[in-house]
């Protein structure tokens, strides 16, 4: 293949480019920020699932308080109607009155346990409404430094993008001076290598940093300007940057 110095020397200016265009691509899709980001959510959606949970479990204890008290309150009632009886003197018999009077000691013992239960209830109901406070706090805090995060990813982003933009428009303008076949060679090369032409420095490819040997360097010594070049290496064009410029 042939073509001007010239334009094989635009070459490296484009090489230069999408080297450019490449880091700011693995920029963007390593931004910290970004993982950061990622990193916050998932503790959000953490305390999220922890939230429902002990909101879960707070009203199914408060459920259980309420029928705990229920209990109570119907023992209660049960031992003031059989005082009341008791106090009235409405029984005679000694027998019903030992049933009686037993039956206001189990009632009693009952109450206690009941009001035991309530109070286990009720402590549990502290530590889990304590806990409901911490974690809505931890998420509230994290709803803001998730706006916040958000907002210094986007700004480097936004940095990444327009520097991305820059670059694209000075490969369009290059690319547009370089002759078709030129091109599409290059391209060919990039997409196979990453790098479609490097520059020959000193005897040495700048593209795969090896030296070349004296025969290979002897045949481009003679070849004509004009001549499009290969690294016997990496097979990426050899743009005698030095020779052609000069
Ligand atoms: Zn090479």
């Amino acid at each position: 293949m042939k073509a001007s110095p010239q334009a094989q020397l635009k070459l490296l200016e484009l090489a230069d480019l999408d080297a450019e265009l490449g880091r700011l691509d693995h920029r963007r899709r390593t931004l910290p920020e970004s993982q950061e980001y990622e990193r916050a959510q998932a503790r959000n959606a953490e305390l999220r699932g922890e939230l429902a949970t002990l909101e879960a479990q707070q009203s199914d204890l408060e459920r259980d308080q309420s029928k705990a008290e229920r209990d109570v309150d119907q023992v209660r009632t049960r031992i003031e109607r059989d005082r009341a009886r008791l106090d009235a003197g409405l029984v005679s018999s000694p027998k019903e009155l030992e049933n009686l009077q037993s039956e206001i000691v189990s009632l009693a013992r009952r109450q206690s346990d009941l009001e035991e239960v309530v109070l286990e209830v009720m402590e549990r109901l502290e530590e889990v409404s304590g806990r409901r406070t911490t974690v809505a706090g931890e998420q509230a805090a994290l709803t803001g430094q998730l706006e916040e995060i958000a907002a210094r990813r986007d700004a480097a982003l936004a940095e990444i993008e327009e520097e991305s933009g820059k670059a694209s428009d000075s490969r369009a303008g290059i690319a547009a001076e370089i002759p078709d076949d030129l091109l599409g060679l290059y391209d060919r090369l990039r997409a196979q290598h990453t790098v479609g032409a490097a520059a020959l420095n000193r005897g040495r490819c700048e593209g795969c940093h090896l030296s070349l040997n004296k025969v290979d360097l002897g045949r481009i010594r003679a070849a004509p300007p004009d001549e499009v070049l290969r690294c016997e290496e990496c097979r990426r064009i050899l743009v005698r940057a030095d020779e052609l410029s000069s």
